[in-house]
C-alpha cells in the first residue's frame, strides 16, 4: 500500500510530490492524459516568481519533475477512472489496475473547453481545430486563423500565432477582453491581430477535403451572420475540471469543481483526501497558486498521516 498517491503532474501535483517526497513518504504520482499539465502547452510564463526574464512552460514543468524525482517520487502512466474512499484505505481504479493508498492528493487539473458547434469535433486535431497554439501554431505559417475567446489564454494564443500566421481574427462574444490589462493591451496593439467583437462562432466550415476553411459567425448585438475565412481555428474559451472519477464520492459544484471543506482550500469531505490546483480552484487558476495548493495538500496529508495508526 502507498503512503501517498498523487493524481496529476501539473504544478499542483508535482509540488505536492516534492513536499511529500522530502518528507520521506515515497509518493506515487499517477500521470494522466496530459503529462506536465496545462503549462506544457504554454509558450512563455512571465508571472512565475523567480524568473525575471520569464520561463517556458515546458522547461518549468521539466524542472519540477526532476526536482520531485530527486527526492524519491515515483511516476506511473495511468488514468484513474473510479475511486472508493469509503474505508481507511483509499482505492483507485484504472482500466487495468487498482491502487491503494493512505493519503490521496487530487491534482487532476482542467481540460480545454469546446464550443459545441457543428464541425468542431469533425475537424478537431489535425484538420484545423485545436486548443493549443504552442503545439500547432507552426502548421499555420502564412495562413489566416481565428482565435475564439477573450481571456488571457486567447490573448496568449493570438500573440503566439503572430510568429507564424498572416492574420489572426480574435473572436470574442463581448466587446471587452477579460484578459489582464497588460495582455489585452499587447494583443489589441498588435497589427496582425484583429478583434471581432460581440461575435459567436456557429459552425466550423469544412473544405472539400474535410479541413477547416473558416467559421460561420453571428454578431450577438445585431444578429448579422457572416463567414470568416481561416485555416486554423484556435479555441481558448476556458476549461472544465477533470473530476469525473469523483462524481458521487466527493462534493462537486455545478461546474464540476471539487468543493473544499472544513475551512481549508485543499481538504475534501474525506479525511486523508486532498485536492489542489485547477480541479478545485476556479478563482485564481494560476501556476503559482496551483503550486501553493500542492504544497498545502502535501503538508496536510503528511500531518494527517502522522496522526493515524494504520494496521496495514
Ligand atoms: P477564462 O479567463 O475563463 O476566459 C475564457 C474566455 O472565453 C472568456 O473571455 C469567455 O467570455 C470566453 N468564453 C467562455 N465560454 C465561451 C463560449 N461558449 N463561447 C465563446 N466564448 C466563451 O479562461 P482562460 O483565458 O483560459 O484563463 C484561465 C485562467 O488562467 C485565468 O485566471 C487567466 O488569468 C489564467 N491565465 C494566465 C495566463 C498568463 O498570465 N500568462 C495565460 C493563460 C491563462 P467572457 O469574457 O464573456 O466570459
Amino acid at each position: 500500500m502507498e503512503n501517498v498517491i498523487i493524481l496529476g503532474t501539473g504544478c499542483a501535483g508535482l509540488t505536492a510530490a516534492i513536499y511529500t517526497a522530502r518528507a520521506n513518504l515515497n509518493p506515487l504520482v499517477l500521470e494522466g492524459g496530459q503529462p506536465g499539465g496545462q503549462l506544457t502547452t504554454t509558450s512563455e510564463v512571465e508571472n512565475f516568481p523567480g524568473f525575471p526574464e520569464g520561463v517556458d512552460g515546458f522547461g518549468l514543468m521539466d524542472n519540477l519533475r526532476k526536482q520531485a524525482s530527486r527526492f524519491g517520487t515515483r511516476t506511473q502512466y495511468d488514468t484513474v477512472e473510479r475511486v472508493d474512499f469509503s474505508g481507511p484505505v483509499k482505492k483507485l481504479y484504472s482500466s487495468s489496475k487498482t491502487y491503494e493508498g493512505r493519503v490521496v492528493i487530487i491534482s487532476t487539473g482542467a481540460s480545454p473547453r469546446l464550443i459545441g458547434v457543428p464541425g468542431e469535433m469533425e475537424m478537431f486535431g489535425g484538420k484545423g481545430v485545436t486548443t493549443c497554439a504552442t503545439c500547432d501554431g507552426a502548421f499555420y505559417r502564412d495562413m489566416d486563423v481565428v482565435v475564439v475567446g477573450g481571456g488571457d489564454s486567447a490573448c496568449e494564443e493570438a500573440l503566439f500565432l503572430t510568429r507564424f500566421c498572416s492574420k489572426i481574427s480574435l473572436i470574442h462574444r463581448r466587446d471587452e477582453l477579460r484578459a489582464s490589462k497588460i495582455m489585452a493591451q499587447r494583443t489589441l496593439d498588435h497589427d496582425k491581430i484583429s478583434p471581432v467583437w460581440n461575435t459567436v462562432v456557429e459552425e466550423v466550415l469544412a473544405d472539400e477535403e474535410g479541413k477547416a476553411r473558416g467559421v460561420a459567425v453571428r454578431n450577438v448585438a445585431t444578429g448579422e451572420k457572416s463567414e470568416i475565412a481561416a485555416r486554423g481555428v484556435f479555441l481558448a474559451i476556458g476549461h472544465t475540471p477533470n473530476t469525473k472519477p469523483f462524481e458521487g464520492v466527493l462534493d462537486l459544484d455545478e461546474n464540476g469543481y471539487l468543493v473544499p471543506q472544513n475551512n481549508s482550500m485543499v481538504r475534501t469531505s474525506i479525511p486523508g483526501v486532498y485536492a489542489a490546483g485547477d480541479c478545485v480552484d476556479h478563482v485564481y487558476r494560476q501556476a503559482i497558486t496551483a503550486a501553493g495548493m500542492g504544497c498545502q495538500a502535501a503538508i496536510e496529508g503528511e500531518r494527517w498521516l502522522a496522526e493515524q495508526s494504520f494496521s496495514g
